[in-house]
């Protein structure tokens, strides 16, 4: 029964595709998404809705407008396929799989695996999903044409604290919250939807479970994914002569922010050195030195993160660094000179390129 679940978000996420793929074509030309309708961009016929199917409208019509036999970029059939195997692959590690390490998945696994989806597990799903269609709709803007445009992340920014409000940690499952007030250090800190919660030990005024510990848990994402960024590219810029990352990173990362909370978040601006590294060496060879779209690297951080985070172990440690002021400020400075150290090296082995090369 799972797998018949599976299939059906796959197709899910194939009707999440062209979306995708809609707001793609549209979204950098400012075009509005509601006027007109979806139409031909050859001979402006509309598209009526049954060759409008995701995958199966572009096997049937052969890759070709019913209209005017104007060949279809297979773009938009690969971005459906990827999207529906995107959603699959979500639903089957996170639901099948609770690699987030819900409790309330754990308890629930023999009616998982029998195809007994409860409520609460597709809710964890549907945020994850949303957050992953926007992930990839930014990463293909940026890849695009190096820009991602605002009204996107905006969008976002915006349904992830609607999110972080309804969801708030440790969803799904407030009763399992651990005290809050007595001082008291669990060895492990339950996972929700959101890894963790703003601050722990809570503050009185944010019980576990409110929508305003919620809220307060995605503003705080919000806020970190864009000041990191900015953080990183006003230092190192400054040291190296140079603007380092677009300010459509810095956007994106907010809205991944306002979905996984501020700890996930500053980890997975590190964690997505490893892929960009990578994109960047393939680049590299293939292109030469041209300049490197850094959203997908930053999308596939976010992920990797999110799912690496229970493992990431002792939450003894891991609380120094993430709820201890002094520490964490020590932890700011030290990246900062870092960066500061690493741009003026790079400034003095390779010079100040001009301002077209970025
Ligand atoms: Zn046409």
């Amino acid at each position: 029964m799972f797998y018949i679940w599976l299939v059906l978000v796959f197709l899910l996420g194939a009707c999440a595709g062209s979306v995708v793929n809609y707001c793609f074509y549209r979204l950098p030309l400012e075009k509005s998404l509601f006027w007109p309708g979806p139409r031909c961009g050859r001979c402006l016929r509309p598209i009526r809705w049954f060759d409008n199917v995701p995958l199966l409208s572009f096997v049937l019509l052969r890759g070709r407008c019913r209209s005017c036999s104007e060949r279809i970029s297979p773009r938009y059939p690969l971005i459906e396929l990827l999207t529906g195997l995107l959603f699959a692959a979500l639903f089957y590690v996170e639901i099948g799989q609770n690699v987030l390490g819900l409790p309330y998945l754990q308890m629930r696994r023999a009616a998982i695996a029998a195809g007994d989806i409860p409520a609460p597990a597709w809710a964890v799903f549907g945020c994850h999903a949303v957050l992953a269609s926007f992930l990839l709709l930014t990463s293909l803007c940026d890849l695009d044409d190096m820009a991602i445009p605002l009204p996107i992340t905006i969008t976002g920014t915006l349904i992830g604290l609607a999110c972080s409000a309804l969801f708030a940690w440790p969803f799904p499952g407030a009763e399992r919250a651990l005290p809050s007030v007595s001082g008291f250090v669990p060895p492990r800190l339950p996972t929700g939807l959101y890894p963790w919660p703003v601050w722990y030990p809570l503050p009185v005024w944010l019980p576990p479970g409110s929508w305003q510990l919620g809220l307060a848990t995605g503003l705080a994402g919000a806020l970190a994914g864009m000041a990191v960024i900015r953080l990183v590219r006003f230092t190192y810029g400054m040291a190296r002569g140079i603007e380092g990352l677009g300010v459509g990173d810095a956007d994106l990362m907010m809205m991944a922010g306002a979905f996984v909370g501020w700890q996930p978040i500053v980890l997975s601006c590190f964690v997505a050195a490893f892929p960009g590294l990578l994109f960047g060496i393939f680049q590299l060879l293939r292109h030469g030195n041209q300049p490197l779209p850094f959203g997908p690297s930053l999308a596939l951080g976010v992920v990797l993160t999110l799912w690496l985070w229970p493992s990431l172990g002792d939450f003894e440690a891991l609380r120094l660094v993430f709820f201890e002021p002094g520490f964490l400020g020590g932890i700011i400075g030290g990246g900062a000179v870092f960066l500061l150290l690493a741009g003026l090296l790079f400034r003095f082995i390779l010079g100040t390129p001009p301002k077209a090369e970025l």
